[in-house]
């Protein structure tokens, strides 16, 4: 009974991967440094290569070679992640998303921010 009460769908991991990669996009600084754009272009890469779902790594790779990582500014990369997902939307019959929305839907994490030494305080 267990093994049904871990499954985890196609559904499920794409809802949550997409709030972690928009939440990637909103965190990202507005100035990077050229090495933080590299190791961003390189993990979208590599992202699509290891995503544990065949068919969506299949996908998302050619979409990703096709729209290489634009990673110059914050406003950029966050736009790219829009236009990616919605590429992701287009190809499974999913409606396209207005990317004018996407700031506003998708933030930066809170209570992600800092570094807290003792929870327990
Ligand atoms: P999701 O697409 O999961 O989106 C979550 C929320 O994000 C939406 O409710 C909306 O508020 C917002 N949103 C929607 N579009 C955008 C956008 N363009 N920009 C910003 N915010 C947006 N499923 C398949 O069946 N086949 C595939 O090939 C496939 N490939 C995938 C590739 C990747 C990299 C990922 C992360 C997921 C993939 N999925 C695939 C899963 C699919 O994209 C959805 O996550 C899943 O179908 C659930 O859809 P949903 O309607 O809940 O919304």
């Amino acid at each position: 009974e267990s093994s049904e009460e871990n499954a985890v769908d196609r559904e499920t991991l794409g809802r949550a991967t997409w709030t972690f990669l928009h939440t990637l996009a909103a965190a990202y600084p507005e100035r990077p440094s050229v090495e933080r754009q590299r190791k961003t272009s390189l993990f979208m890469t590599l992202f699509a290569e290891l995503y544990p779902c065949e068919t969506c790594a299949d996908g998302f790779q050619e979409i990703v070679a096709n729209h290489p990582p634009r990673t110059q500014s914050n406003a950029a990369f966050a736009r790219w992640m829009c236009e990616v997902h919605n590429e992701v939307n287009v190809s499974i019959g999913k409606p396209v998303y207005d990317c004018s929305r996407a700031s506003e839907r998708w933030g930066t994490c809170e209570s992600c921010k800092g570094h807290e030494k003792e929870l327990d305080d």
